[in-house]
């Protein structure tokens, strides 16, 4: 069976929803996105729908169906568990002349709900001869092509964003735990500036024509490196291109992030700060160590160890000594015997768990473990989360 393919701008047309089920529950936010006034008609719903209907996003009538519910809809979704009632809801439609997806029978139905995906200013909705469950896996691998990069295509109506910077944090290290937003600003972008610690397959996947600034190669001179990655990105903004600010994990996260915001705003730049998974928390986790545990550990701490233990650092390793949360050490794999010695000084138990985990989330990923006492002389190699404390110790292995 074939179908001719719509696409339904429903901004501000009312759209007939019958069933409050987990079908109903999927499809109102999409309907919802698309501008949709929804008119719910249901005993119940769900916890989600019935919230939305509380909060004044849908209007819920909530009752069975009767005869005439569909009076003022352009679109109906018959989604209730019983046969009969959609049948009459679709019965109703087709009077009327109203598209109408009936959730429960494809074949009985007029109009079909297309299994879509959306990334980048791109939507893609797919059929499959009455298939559902293959038309989702096609739209599933069209997505991560898309994501992916595999496939694209230049826009030919302009570029989808003016000028502007966008902090992205790239996450931890491995080329897919960027965010979806992320992802998509960073196709968009007519400039990288790049970090070393951020993955490089995101770069090797951008368009020919997109100018990449790579950081960590910036000459410096009078200048320091971070006044001339500032002045790059400014500079580039204001000759009116998107820039993407690439950064290792979270951007905020011991990345700078606050000294290249303040610069795009002392420069009027536009600016959209993107988190990123920062691998103080994210590293421990690949390695199957929570920074937190119900009953176990309530706080946890992350410290930068780039400087010792000393006049010159800001973290008082006294006070992180004389607690019992987890410490997690970013920065700190020259000055770990220094660290661990203030920690002991400060009353941590010499027994205290540790794990040394490198290259947290790539191929390379590497977990020492260790303890307070060892951690000095345990072998340890950048780029390395070190996390000490009871949750380390707890030999979850992955
Ligand atoms: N903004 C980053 C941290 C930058 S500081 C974030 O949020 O993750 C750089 C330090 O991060 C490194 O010295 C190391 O301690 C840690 N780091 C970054 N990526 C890492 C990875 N894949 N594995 C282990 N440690 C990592």
């Amino acid at each position: 069976m074939s179908v001719y393919e719509v696409g339904l701008r429903l901004r501000g047309k009312t759209v007939l929803v019958v069933g409050g089920g987990s079908i109903a529950g999927r499809r109102v936010p999409r309907l919802l996105e698309a501008g949709a006034l929804i008119n719910l008609v249901a005993p119940e719903a769900t916890t989600t729908l019935s919230d939305l209907a509380a909060s004044g996003e849908i209007h819920w009538s909530a009752r069975e169906w009767q005869p005439g519910d569909g009076a003022d809809a352009w679109f109906v979704l018959a989604a209730t568990d019983d046969p009969a009632v959609n049948a009459a809801v679709a019965v109703e439609a087709e009077a009327a002349r109203t598209w109408c997806v009936r959730s429960d029978d494809a074949e009985a139905s007029d109009a079909w709900t297309l299994a879509q995906t959306e990334f980048d200013g791109v939507t893609v909705g797919v059929s499959a001869s009455g298939d559902p469950g293959r038309a989702a896996a096609i739209r599933d691998s069209i997505g991560a092509a898309l994501r992916s990069g595999e496939l694209a295509a230049p826009r030919t109506r302009g570029r989808g964003r003016g000028a502007g910077v966008a902090l992205v944090g790239a996450g931890p290290g491995e080329a897919d735990l960027i965010t979806l937003r992320g992802l998509e600003l960073l196709r968009q972008a007519e400039v990288v500036v790049s970090d070393r610690l951020a993955p490089q397959e995101l770069l090797d996947q951008l368009a020919d024509d997109v100018e990449i600034v790579d950081a960590a190669k910036l000459p410096y001179g009078r200048h320091t490196t971070q006044e001339q990655i500032n002045a790059v990105m400014v500079e580039r903004a204001l000759e009116g291109k998107f820039v993407v600010r690439l950064k290792g994990g979270d951007g905020f996260v011991f990345g700078r992030g606050a000294e290249e915001l303040d610069a795009c705003l002392e420069a009027g730049v536009p600016v959209e700060v993107v988190p990123g998974l920062s691998s103080s928390i994210a590293g421990p986790a690949a390695a199957g160590i929570p920074v937190t545990e119900r009953g176990v550990v309530h706080d946890f701490t992350v410290a930068t160890g780039h400087v010792p233990p000393g006049p010159q650092s800001k973290v008082n390793w006294a006070a992180l000594g004389a607690g019992n949360g987890t410490i997690v050490l970013l920065m700190a794999v020259k000055n770990r015997a220094a660290i661990a010695a203030a920690l002991l000084e400060g009353g941590r138990d010499a027994a205290t768990p540790v794990r040394i985990v490198e290259n947290a989330t790539t191929k390379n990923q590497t977990v020492r473990p260790c303890t307070l006492a060892s951690l000095g002389e345990t072998e340890a190699n950048h780029p390395a989360v070190i996390v000490i404390g009871a949750v380390a110790g707890r030999g979850r292995e992955l």
